[in-house]
């Protein structure tokens, strides 16, 4: 079967990860900081705390934003269950912004009309999650100017799109947001085998992150709080959880990282590839704005007859996806009373999604299986 998407490990890797089996520090130790400084200095950002997975990285974001019962989280039903299950770990309600037919991102407008009738029911959300989907950046600009203006805090679900760019800013320099969150899962763009990292521009954001990740407890004896016993002692300040990333993932992380452009730069060839295959199929290819470099996480497609699409391609050894299941349609959002017809434009984009192999093990051979196996089956 040829998946969808899959990790490319070098000798390199490998070495790296040996090396900190041999070093004194398997976890808590010094590749977890350089792993933070060499994703902070790519993509801009002043902090960044790095965490066993972005599930994690999300609740540690909405726990330092001050999340909590009573309060609301917004986000899109196009997404991974993870970007609205972090509100509800912080005991928040939550709700969905529309997506754009045409980005597959959240719909500004939709946000902006939903913003208004928020506001008048005297029921403002107090953190959205905007979803990077595919890799290709939202609007931020548009998104945070609104966040702004109705005091909402702004956490990115860049779980996708780690060096993807926007004009010319980084995705994660959180110019319109107060935190940006990636994953290393396998799948995604660089990898860690589990992992995920907050960024932020806010010195004390980035604290109150680093407490939760590592059960509220600080040894800075400046936080300290009362009378200190001694060296030995620590405080736990806040309930916080051990979401610690070890040394083992942060060596790969940062091996990895050597190579995101040229990883990035393969997703785009091959994005390039399909285009040019399926020009002229009834396919709905993914819309990709000229002004943005996607990481292209994903190759989204649109094709009538889903279901049968989908038997057939698996059938001829194709391991197509597909996202995303609208998250308010899942059994447990609609126990919450989420019902179909909420957000239509995510549900009927649903309907016809598959997501086609990409990845930069992908073959050009592979490829033409892939385009030749669709055809077939349209
Ligand atoms: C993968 C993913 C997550 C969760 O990432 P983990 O590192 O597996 O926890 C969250 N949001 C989105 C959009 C994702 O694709």
């Amino acid at each position: 079967m040829i998946p969808y998407g899959r990790q490319s490990i070098s000798d390199e890797d490998v070495a790296a990860v040996v090396a900190v089996l041999w070093s004194d520090f398997l976890t808590q130790g010094p590749a977890v900081p350089r792993f933070e400084g060499e994703v902070a200095r790519i993509v801009g950002a002043g902090h960044a705390v790095a965490v066993n997975s972005a599930t994690s990285a999300l609740h540690i974001a909405c726990l330092a934003l001050g999340l909590g019962t009573g309060d609301v989280l917004w986000t899109v039903p196009n997404t991974f269950v993870a970007s609205a299950n972090c509100g509800l770990y912080c005991g928040a309600a939550v709700d969905f912004v529309d997506i754009d037919p045409v980005t597959l991102n959240m719909s500004v407008s939709a946000l902006t009309a939903k913003l208004v009738a928020a506001e008048r029911a005297g029921r403002l959300p107090k953190v959205i999650v905007p979803v990077h989907f595919a890799g290709e950046p939202c609007d931020m600009a548009a998104i945070g100017a609104l966040a702004r203006r109705y005091g909402v805090r702004v956490i990115e679900d860049a779980s996708h799109a780690i060096g993807a760019r926007q004009g010319g800013r980084m995705v994660g320099d959180c110019a319109h947001s107060d935190v940006t969150v990636f994953s290393f899962h396998p799948v995604k763009i660089v990898t860690t085998a589990e992992g995920g990292m907050a960024v932020t521009q806010d010195a004390a954001l980035a604290e109150r992150m680093a407490l939760f990740r590592s059960h509220g407890i600080t040894r800075d004896p400046a936080l300290m709080r009362g009378e200190v016993d001694g060296p030995w002692s620590y405080q736990q300040l806040e309930l916080g959880y051990n979401y610690r990333m070890t040394d083992l993932q942060a060596a790969l992380g940062l091996s990895q990282l050597s190579r995101l452009e040229a990883f990035i730069a393969r997703r785009q060839e091959l994005a390039a590839r399909y285009d040019r295959l399926l020009a002229g199929l009834p396919v709905g290819r993914p819309h990709r704005d000229g002004a943005n470099l996607s990481a292209l996480h994903l190759y989204p497609v649109q094709v009538a007859r889903r279901a049968e699409v989908f038997h057939a391609l698996r059938g001829a050894g194709v391991g197509v996806n597909v996202h995303y299941h609208p998250v308010h349609l899942q059994p447990y959002y609609r126990a919450l009373g989420f019902a179909v017809g909420q957000f239509p434009v995510a549900e009927g984009y649903y309907d016809r999604a598959i997501t086609l192999p990409l990845h930069p093990m992908l073959t050009e051979a592979e490829q033409d299986h892939v385009v030749a196996s669709l055809k077939a089956a349209l």
